[in-house]
């Protein structure tokens, strides 16, 4: 009895291949990326797919993400959080690509004798990390000791950032001239991430993952099932807090808790009052207690009867609400960065 992902199986693995055919057509390599909570999918259902889509390269987050993923796809690994000198493991694995990011790395890398396989991360307006642009011909300097792959360019999410791309990519190519002219970016169109490759006449690796995993909610259906279901009369107590009922009606306790990440909202860079309010509707708590749950019964989002609990959650329905049965799915709205289901269901 389970917080369930329905998939709409045939619509998903079709659409995630278009995705990667249309972008081959354009001249662009997908590089999927399968990391944290495995955007609701798990990481291994993300490898098994990968594998099968044949692309030459996955994209993990950590290096503790690593062994998993490349158990099951047998292509090479890239770790997108750049490589630190306390990360010595996997240096000399052949199948695994380093993202390096600072100067003082790529030399300790360089002057090892593992020669590791690397791609240089080039400081974008995102600032997360990245090689400052004006150092880049240290770079070149730096390469002997390393098998060089190319670039890489991390882009905001907002706004075109096809020029900044271009630029930078430019900028790059100049410093090393001798070095593989690859450039692996994220967060451009697969059209956008072609206007690079012909602008610069490089070869482009595009990292996703929500575009190409959540590109089309339509057939991802999260479900929750009614675990119990209890009448509550007015003045009756319920709950870990022991809230007293204001009217009579129902307490029903539904699979989904804190620990599926239900509830639970990644700070939200939400700016308006409205995207406030579905943020909210999303499982986030009012400082008052009372808070809307993610569930719907009946065709409408409920209350909380109390914060969610560990594993699954207690609502309140009022009398008027048509009770749903035990074993009953209901909707849920879950963020799906956020959300670990206890199972997926290919429908
Ligand atoms: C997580 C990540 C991606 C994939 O991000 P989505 O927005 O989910 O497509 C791409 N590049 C980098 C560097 C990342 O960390």
């Amino acid at each position: 009895m389970s917080l369930t992902l329905h998939i709409a199986a045939d619509q998903w693995h079709g659409r995630v291949r278009r995705y990667v055919e249309d972008a081959t057509a354009a001249g662009v390599t997908v590089v999927p990326v399968a990391k944290g909570n495995g955007y609701g999918f798990g990481n291994a259902v993300l490898a098994a797919e990968a594998a099968r889509l044949t692309v030459p390269t996955l994209a993990a987050g950590t290096y503790e993400e690593v062994p998993a993923v490349a158990a099951t796809f047998g292509g090479d690994v890239l770790v997108l959080t750049p490589w630190r000198p306390w990360l010595t493991g996997g240096l000399s694995d052949d199948r695994v690509l380093h993202t390096v990011s600072r100067l003082d790395d790529l030399r300790r890398l360089s002057d090892g004798d593992t020669r590791p396989r690397v791609v240089v991360e080039v400081l974008t307006s995102m600032r997360r990390h990245g090689i400052d642009p004006g150092d880049l011909a240290e770079v070149g300097k730096l390469l002997d000791g390393v098998r060089f792959e190319g670039f890489a360019l991390h882009l905001p999410l907002t706004g075109d950032h096809t020029t900044e791309a271009t630029t930078l990519a430019r900028r790059a190519f100049e410093a090393v001239p001798a070095a593989a002219r690859t450039v692996w970016v994220s967060h451009l169109s697969p059209a956008r991430a072609a206007t690079v490759g012909q602008a610069t006449s490089a070869e482009v690796r595009l990292r996703v993952a929500t575009a190409l995993w959540l590109g089309d909610r339509s057939g991802l259906t999260p479900k929750a099932t009614v675990l119990d279901v209890h009448r509550v009369r007015r003045g009756e107590t319920y709950g870990y807090r022991q809230r007293r009922a204001r009217r009579d009606g129902a307490v029903v306790v539904l699979a989904g808790g804190t620990a599926h990440g239900v509830a639970l909202q990644a700070p939200t860079a939400a700016g308006t009052l409205r995207q406030r309010a579905s943020a909210l509707a999303r499982g986030g708590l009012e400082a008052g207690g009372r808070a809307l749950s993610p569930f719907r019964v009946g065709g409408k989002q409920r209350w909380f009867a109390e914060p969610p609990h560990m594993q699954c959650s207690m609502i309140w329905l009022p009398a008027d609400v048509d009770l749903p049965a035990v074993g009953d799915e209901v909707d849920v709205e879950v963020r799906f960065t956020t959300t670990t289901f206890d199972a997926l269901a290919w429908d």
